[in-house]
């Protein structure tokens, strides 16, 4: 049997292994998808771990993203771009490093099949560099980025060529796509919040936000309420693990079977 997993920590719940074990057993595939918490001083010893055994397939989260990098042999150019890698795969007898959540973010956008004039990402964090190389890799040609310490985003904006934007100046400009990447609006003891005054939402825009737990988020729900198109994070995350499917397996999950898993997920 093949074995694959998510490394984490702390590791808290993970539809992944929902979402994998699911297609290994549709597509027939002798293997087993496992959630391994594993801290940061435990890195090192976990990936002689996976070439030893050899492993052979990782999703990789908070906090190795970027501390994995140095255990690879290579990195695909996108990785490279983001600085930062969600998926470990072989080719041959070499470990690779992808980052599926730039793939994961873009392809709801891509099926809207709209232009997008600007684009303004909320947040200064790990899912904020996925979301500016996939505006950079959709060719949207005004990118700006704002986060609440606005040193970060301005070195992120930096890094990716984009605007940086201060936060409290955040929604004066109009936007063709409003991305949040911050957790405002998660739920727990952030569920009621939002990173954007719903009176200002422009009803031509679209409003991606990339939690997906609650589906709903007020963010969301503020945006279709002024006639916005709206995304949900759950989107993302679906396609993300879409592309690691076939990056390990070479065989695509059915996307409808997929997402109605994942929602059953959440609803549970
Ligand atoms: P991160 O690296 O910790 O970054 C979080 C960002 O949010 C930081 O820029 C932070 O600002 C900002 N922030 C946090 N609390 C805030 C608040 N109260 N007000 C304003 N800004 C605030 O986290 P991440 O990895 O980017 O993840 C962010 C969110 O994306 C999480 O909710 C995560 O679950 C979600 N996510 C979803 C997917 C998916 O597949 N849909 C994939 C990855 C992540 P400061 O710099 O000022 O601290």
């Amino acid at each position: 049997m093949e074995n694959y997993g998510i490394i984490g920590w702390p590791l808290g719940h993970t539809m992944s292994p929902t979402l994998h074990n699911w297609g290994f057993g549709r597509h027939g595939i002798d293997a087993d998808y496992t959630a391994w918490p594993v801290a940061p001083e435990a890195l090192s010893r976990f990936m002689d771990r996976v070439r030893a055994q050899p492993i052979s397939g990782l999703s990789v989260t908070i906090p190795h993203k970027r501390t994995v990098i140095p255990f690879l042999d290579r990195l695909t150019r996108r990785a490279e771009t983001v600085g930062a890698v969600n998926t470990l795969y072989w080719d041959g007898d070499a470990l690779c490093g992808e980052n599926t959540d730039v793939l994961g973010l873009v392809a709801p956008l891509k099926a809207l099949d709209r232009p997008f004039s600007s684009a303004i990402v909320l947040g200064a964090g790990g899912a904020a560099r996925a979301a500016l190389a996939g505006f950079r890799e959709l060719g949207i040609p005004r990118i700006a980025v704002a986060n609440r310490t606005r040193a970060k985003a301005t070195s992120l904006a930096d890094e990716f060529g984009a605007e940086c934007m201060d936060w409290d100046a955040r929604m004066e400009a109009e936007w063709g796509l409003v991305c949040n990447t911050t957790p405002l609006g998660m739920s727990g003891d952030l569920a009621g919040e939002t990173p954007w005054d719903g009176r200002r939402f422009h009803p031509d825009a679209v409003a991606y936000d990339i939690v997906y737990n609650p589906l709903e988020t007020r963010f969301l729900r503020e945006a279709d309420a002024a006639g916005c198109a709206t995304v949900s994070g759950l989107e993302m995350f679906l396609h993300q693990g879409l592309a690691q499917f076939r990056l390990w397996t070479g065989h695509d999950l059915d996307e409808d079977g997929a997402r109605n898993l994942l929602l059953d997920a959440l609803k549970a």
